[in-house]
């Protein structure tokens, strides 16, 4: 007689399919003269047999239907027909494998979660590691490199398209690196907008051009729009059998976030990075002994004019000077604004710069508007506005030789705080520019409500091998924009001539960047003004 319980403690099995069905399936051949049952997906259309009798009466079948799949039970050819009774037993155990195989796939998915990413079902951290272990039997690792990629400005996305679309973006991204890799290496997402991958280095240029520069489509409104999604990329050249957990993710990955806060696109992570990168990550510590030591330093880059070629305003750009290595501001100053002690850095700076104004001044030389960065986190200070004042009377510095470079906001608690800033630095005469505009998504609604003097245009506007008609149109309505409203523009970063006609054509007349001159210390600085002119011979031209 058909045993149920036995039935269900044989399909019990849950680590194989095949092997549990079987089983289970050979104890009741007899009592039902079971030839062999198909699971059948009616969306995929696969099928799957299990066959126990190879004698099998085609003809002879019971359905039984489960979401997308059909379990199908055919007859051992033996002359037998089937009564009531084995026709309800039949029903039973389809039902029941029906529940197996569901049950066995839910605890498949589980296991497969545990190492897959559930939206792009890339591998996951677990998941790439496990790859790469299972790869390390049969290729030599020392000839791969390793890669962590964050998609640059991902949050813009998502503000600008919608969630859906942010994760549409995320979907094709996910596929050209799938569609990328070769059965040797690995790629995986670590969720959100990062990526890891592990890559032939002899492949190294192909894999940075595609992450780099990769095009995607993104549906709104049932308009296709192509959007460029550019990966800010950390890579290590592994270079041992050995190699770490470490070594593949975590260095790739400070590696990107070294690129990401200087603002570059690809970082190679080499033992003198992470070396520096590991020195500063204490500075909260030592911060308030470092700035009374004197080892903070201001360093000078200035704006010009490009058709003339003069000298319009000059930028105050913070250096740490640690221990005789001189630290880029990108490494030190998101640390000191989450400790919420970049203000005290901040002030230091337009203190050095007053005192250092009012030195010029009193040497008779002409001077040139100076900026000083603010960091969004000062106007966590509601005096912030007095205690700047207070110190450019203090060095008796006029007020309108001061710029004070602010950013874009996220949300709308900033922007009116931002914009009680503003007034308030107008009403007192001092000027004020809206640094790396572009980035942030409130752009167009800055120059509509903030009453500042200037803006600076994001160097990545500029900053391509080539400019091409889309980025004439951006920039050009940027520039059209301000010069109606009275805003100065300034565009940053200009490396060639290219870019600055390019500037020029568009009506955009200043400009900042190392084609014109690199951040300076304030005696290599002086220097260059005397040689060019501006501060020191009263005719500011810049000497071809
Ligand atoms: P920023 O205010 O946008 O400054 C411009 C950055 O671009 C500077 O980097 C400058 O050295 C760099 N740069 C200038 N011309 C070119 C060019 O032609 N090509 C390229 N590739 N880069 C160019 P730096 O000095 O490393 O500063 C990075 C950022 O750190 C600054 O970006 C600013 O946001 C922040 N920062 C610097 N000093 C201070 C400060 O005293 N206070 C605050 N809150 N932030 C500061
Ligand atoms: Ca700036
Ligand atoms: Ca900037």
């Amino acid at each position: 007689m058909f045993d149920m319980a036995k039935f269900v403690e044989y399909l019990d099995d849950n680590n194989d399919l095949k092997k549990s069905l079987i089983k289970a399936l050979e104890l009741v051949k007899e009592d039902i003269h079971l030839g062999k049952i198909s699971i059948v997906n009616t969306v995929l259309c696969e099928n799957f047999d299990f066959v126990v009798d190879e004698n099998i009466d085609e003809k002879c079948q019971i359905k039984y239907c489960h979401d997308e799949y059909v379990y199908i039970f055919f007859k051992k050819k033996d002359g037998h027909n089937l009564n009531i009774k084995e026709t309800e037993i039949i029903d039973i155990v389809l039902r029941m494998v029906s529940m197996h195989h569901e049950k066995f796939m839910l605890i498949k998915k589980a296991k497969d979660a545990e190492f897959i990413s559930h939206n792009t079902h890339l591998p996951n951290i677990k998941g790439f590691m496990k790859e790469i272990s299972k790869l390390r039997e049969n290729v030599d690792i020392k000839k791969y490199n390793s890669y962590f990629i964050n998609i640059k400005g991902f949050g813009l996305i998502n503000k600008i398209f919608g969630s859906k679309q942010g994760d549409e973006a995320i979907l094709s991204f996910a596929n050209a690196l799938r569609d990328f890799a070769f059965d040797d290496e690995v790629v995986g997402h670590l969720g959100g907008d990062n990526f890891v991958a592990f890559i032939n280095r002899r492949r190294h240029e192909d894999f940075i051009n595609l992450v780099t520069m990769c095009p995607v489509i993104i549906k709104q409104d049932n308009v296709r729009k192509k959007v460029n999604l550019i990966g800010v990329v950390g890579y290590k050249v592994l270079k041992s059998d050995d190699v770490t957990y470490d070594e593949i993710v975590s260095h790739a990955s400070l590696a990107c976030q070294y690129a990401r806060s200087t603002k570059k696109i690809v970082v190679e992570s080499t033992n003198e990075l992470m070396e520096t990168i590991n020195s500063v990550k204490n500075i909260e510590r030592t911060f308030k002994e470092e700035l009374e030591n004197g080892n903070f330093i201001v360093y000078y880059q200035p704006k010009f004019d490009i058709k003339s070629g003069k000298i319009v305003g000059v930028e105050a750009l913070a250096r740490w000077n640690k221990d005789g290595k001189l630290i880029p501001p990108g490494l030190f100053i998101p640390i000191l604004e989450k400790s919420g002690e970049i203000i005290d850095l901040d002030l230091f700076m337009l203190e050095t710069l007053c005192k250092d104004i009012h030195n010029y001044r009193n040497q008779g030389h002409i001077i040139v508007p100076a900026s000083c960065n603010l960091s969004r986190r000062d106007f966590e200070f509601s005096d912030i506005e007095d205690r700047i004042i207070n110190i450019i009377r203090k060095y008796n510095v006029q007020t309108r030789d001061i710029v004070i470079e602010v950013t874009e906001t996220t949300n709308l608690e900033e922007k009116d705080r931002l914009a009680q800033f503003i007034n308030t630095m107008k009403k007192n005469g001092i000027m004020t520019s809206v640094d790396d505009f572009g980035t942030g998504y409130s752009s167009l609604s800055v120059l509509r409500d903030f009453k500042v003097n200037e803006i600076k245009i994001d160097r990545s506007f500029i900053n391509r091998d080539e400019l091409n008609n889309s980025d004439e149109i951006i920039i050009g309505s940027i520039i059209d924009m301000a010069k109606r409203l009275n805003i100065d523009v300034v565009c940053e970063g200009v490396e060639n001539e290219m870019q600055a006609n390019f500037l020029l054509n568009l009506g955009c007349n200043n400009a900042q960047g190392y084609l014109y001159c690199k951040p300076l210390p304030k005696l290599e600085f002086e220097a260059f003004m005397q040689k060019v002119g501006t501060v020191y011979d009263k005719e500011g031209t810049v000497k071809k």
